[in-house]
């Protein structure tokens, strides 16, 4: 896709110490050393979540919640909207959760993700409800909030970016950090209904492949019945040179990759493998047509042992029938380390450019051919005619 012109290169009960205590949200400036701003451009994110046995499991990579202004004040209650979506705050001593003493979780009320723990909640006496550790690290985004004059670590939910309070360094042991938050911001399930929090992602499963062209492969895979989402990214390098630019240079060692997030219910690994096979010439090695270069090779990025050696057996299968003639295959079998999103702009790319000429030339037949090979495997409609 080089050769594209059009080419685009992300204490106290009382009332004057609950005051205290507001203005205490000011007076710890954090020396939290974890402050990593969530980068809005990426459209995953990395969190735990229950599953249908009510066990917290992952770190899962999930898309992230994006709704309209309209839609979250359909979704949430005037007071949850203001805190959650504006940054609010309920008044000291108000929030329906503050005494809650039963055992169970609070998951973020925008979007359902695990939080808080009851089993670190502790009495603060600021007047909010406080914990001194989020349920996991990943749940719970951290950010500088610079308002009203002062510099507190704002926290927000990881994966609907919800405002939920503020973490401050005078909580109890063991952490020693104090989580002040909304009431309106969370919603308590107790214990015996963990499994009511199940969510979708847990059952999910990530496929890493690289094809050529990751543009290509994201739209090919975006028709399958079965395949949640699909995201242009970068495998096999690190992370400092995990971008567009470093990456067509072709020595950074990643390879454009195409995140397959799937349900394995609805469709295998395996399945996974023919339809990629079928859809790009893994004959060619470090190119595919006239996109040359590493970034451009062929490659299973593999999970685990199991991934492996179903990638070798596919690859033995369609050696022994010849279905690429006299031509090896050169398919390289990689550890998958981490795979890193592209930038918002190669997400969705065949679908937002559907007249672009390289779209038209070569990812398009790419698309017409997993529709022609593989009817009984589509979505009942493309996701390239809903737009
Ligand atoms: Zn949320």
């Amino acid at each position: 896709m080089s050769t594209s012109p059009a080419r685009l290169a992300p204490r106290p009960a009382i009332l004057v110490l609950a005051l205290l205590a507001l203005w205490s949200c000011g007076h710890a400036q954090t020396t939290l050393d974890t402050i990593a701003p969530a980068s809005m451009e990426d459209p995953m994110v990395t969190v735990r979540v229950f599953d249908a046995a009510g066990k917290l499991v992952g770190p899962l990579s999930v898309p992230r919640v994006e709704r309209t202004e309209d839609e979250w004040k359909a979704l949430l209650s005037p007071e949850q909207y203001r805190i959650t979506r504006d940054s609010g705050t309920e008044r000291a001593f108000c929030g329906t959760l503050l005494d809650n003493k039963l055992e169970g979780v609070y998951a973020c009320v925008g979007c359902g993700l695990p939080l808080f723990s009851s089993d670190s909640k502790f009495k603060s006496g600021t007047g909010w409800p406080s914990f001194f550790q989020p349920i996991a690290e990943e749940n719970v985004a951290k950010k500088v909030d610079s308002a009203y004059g002062m510099v507190r670590t704002e926290i927000n939910c990881a994966r609907c970016d919800g405002h939920l309070g503020h973490v401050f360094e005078d909580g109890p042991r063991p952490t020693g950090l104090r989580f002040c938050l909304n009431s309106e911001s969370l919603a308590f399930t107790d214990s015996e209904n963990l499994a009511t929090l199940a969510d979708p992602a847990a059952s999910r499963a990530n496929a890493v492949f690289a094809g050529g062209c990751f543009w290509c492969v994201e739209a090919v895979f975006e028709e399958l019945e079965g395949v949640i989402e699909a995201v242009s990214g970068y495998a096999g390098g690190t992370a400092e040179s995990a971008n567009y630019e470093d990456v067509c240079s072709g020595r950074t060692g990643h390879a454009e990759a195409v995140q397959i997030v799937y349900d394995p219910q609805r469709i295998s690994f395996e399945e996974l493998l023919q339809v990629h096979f079928a859809t790009h010439d893994p004959t060619t090695l470090n190119r595919q047509g006239n996109d040359a270069g590493p970034q451009y090779r062929s490659t299973i990025f593999c999970a685990n042992e199991e991934e492996r050696a179903l990638t070798q057996a596919v690859i033995a299968d369609l050696t022994e029938a010849g279905a690429f003639g006299d031509r090896k295959i050169v398919t390289t079998l990689e550890p998958l380390d981490v795979f890193y999103p592209a930038e918002m702009k190669h997400q969705n790319f065949v679908c937002q450019n559907p007249d672009q000429g390289y779209v038209r030339a070569v990812a398009l037949p790419k698309v017409e051919k997993v529709r022609k090979q593989f009817a009984d495997k589509l979505k009942q409609t493309s996701p390239l005619q809903q737009q």
